[in-house]
């Protein structure tokens, strides 16, 4: 049966995008949100002709699909996806829809942790080069808006599981998979091997001579490829053993080997720290190598990446203590990584909506690096349950303005104040860019008095 009728299923960036991408292919399309659209997205609805509902789903219409766009943002366990699926109807996600429109060669990127700042190194590695590529996924502008005029070679799609879960026949060229660990459980039945399944998604359609590159120390992703031995292209990463062609580390040099190139650099070099971020760049790296970037074009770039905000960034220094922003770290294991880099003595400010979360990965580097914990959250009683037989001084607050003064009161000269809450944002503020820019804020008033 040829498609002819397509519905899109929420209204963000990506379902705006998906609905102007079928228009211009010809489909006769409909957009339904049960919530209300961003006032740009309706205004480019309305201007495009493209029929929309806002706050409801009307299910008559919506079963008349031949086809649905889903948002990553609505579970497969909704009442409406379920009846679509009952029905047969083919539930794709807006990356699948927009790569059967696109000549450009697809770089994916998945992970648990660290997709944002790969798929961002690794689009300024290559357009610094000079090639032409398009930026994507749970990331920028919709993919499916730019396929649209597809004058692209390349695009670099930073994929959520969200995303790889509706994804089915899309051939990625170089794939990256960074880690795997617990998050987002409640989408996938509390059970972590569906998880894994998920972020595996991205190797589906890979072929022998495609690239696979990934992290060799996480463990469910080396579980998972004994049991899968997928026919592709290896291009392993470790932090502890020397792999070529693949990459590693070796006296906080980063090394890569690839189509018989090599390439090295110090990372003190670059303006990432941490080893989080030294296994971020090997991946963005061996991309760069793949489609055939110069050594001069790739340290050129690394030495000119800036990183987006809330990552580990630098919010000021007040009475020669130093405040980090790591907002973005809302898991278990990226604050392990972000306390790992720290180098001074660190008082760290966590909290927020508990995700089930596990501190025992946390052990040993708090007993390392942490004086001090602020508690910062509506709910502040597991991690004071669970630090408090390790870190003597521990300070309650629902105020980031009171969290970061106390951090000042306890700091010394030389001393960091790290903000990596290991939680969701939710209970204070509206996300965790919120939760950042507040931050910063509050670091920028206290450098002005
Ligand atoms: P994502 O897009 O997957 O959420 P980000 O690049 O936005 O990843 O980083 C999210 C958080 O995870 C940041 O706090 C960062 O410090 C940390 N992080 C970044 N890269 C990694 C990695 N490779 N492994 C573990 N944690 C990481």
């Amino acid at each position: 049966m040829s498609i002819q009728k397509i519905v899109i299923l929420g209204g963000g960036e990506s379902g705006v995008g998906a609905a102007l991408l079928a228009q211009a292919k010809g489909f006769e399309v409909f957009l339904s949100d049960r919530g209300a659209l961003k006032e740009s997205y309706r205004a480019t609805l309305q201007a495009a002709g493209i029929p929309f509902e806002e706050g409801q789903h009307t299910e008559e219409r919506i079963l008349e699909a031949d086809e649905v766009v889903k948002s990553p943002g609505i579970p497969a366990t909704v009442p409406l996806v379920q009846k679509l699926q009952a029905q047969g109807i083919p539930i794709i996600s807006e990356i699948e829809f927009a790569a059967r429109y696109t000549n450009a060669k697809l770089i994916g990127i998945t992970g648990s942790n660290g997709k944002t700042t790969t798929t961002l190194l690794t689009y300024h590695l290559l357009k610094s080069a000079g090639l032409n590529i398009g930026l994507a996924g749970n990331i920028g502008d919709s993919f499916a808006e730019q396929v649209i005029a597809d004058t692209f070679d390349y695009f670099v799609l930073e994929l959520s599981s969200f995303q790889l879960d509706d994804m089915y026949k899309t051939h990625l060229d170089i794939m990256v998979l960074l880690n795997i660990t617990p998050d987002h459980l409640d989408r996938y039945n509390y059970d972590f091997q569906n998880y894994v399944s998920s972020k595996f998604r991205i190797l589906q359609n890979a072929r022998p001579k495609d690239d696979f590159i990934y992290f060799t120390e996480s463990q469910p992703i080396m579980d998972e490829l004994a049991e899968r031995q997928p026919v592709v292209n290896m291009l392993p990463i470790s932090l502890q053993v020397a792999l070529s062609p693949g990459g590693y580390v070796t006296n906080g040099q980063l090394i890569t080997t690839n189509n018989e190139h090599s390439f090295s650099i110090l990372q003190s070099d670059t303006p990432l720290r941490g080893s989080h971020n030294a296994i971020n760049m090997l991946a963005a790296i061996l991309v760069a190598q793949s489609v055939g970037v110069e050594n001069d074009a790739i340290e050129a770039g690394l030495k000119t990446f800036q990183n987006a905000a809330h990552r580990l960034e630098p919010a000021g220094t007040v009475d020669g203590i130093q405040f980090i922003n790591d907002s973005k770290a809302t898991n278990v294991d990226s604050v392990f990584y972000a306390l790992s880099s720290m180098d001074a003595p660190t008082i760290w400010i966590a909290g927020g909506l508990d995700k089930g979360n596990d501190y025992s990965q946390l052990d040993e580097v708090v007993r390392r690096k942490v004086k001090a914990l602020i508690c910062l959250g509506v709910d502040n009683h597991k991690l004071v349950d669970y630090f408090g037989g390790t870190i003597s001084s521990i300070y309650e607050t629902q105020d980031i303005a009171d969290a970061i003064a106390k951090g000042l009161e306890w700091g010394k000269p030389g001393d960091v104040v790290l903000l990596a809450p290991a939680c969701a944002s939710f209970d204070l503020f509206k996300n965790y860019e919120d939760r950042g820019n507040q931050f910063k804020a509050a670091v920028k008033t206290l450098m002005i008095k």
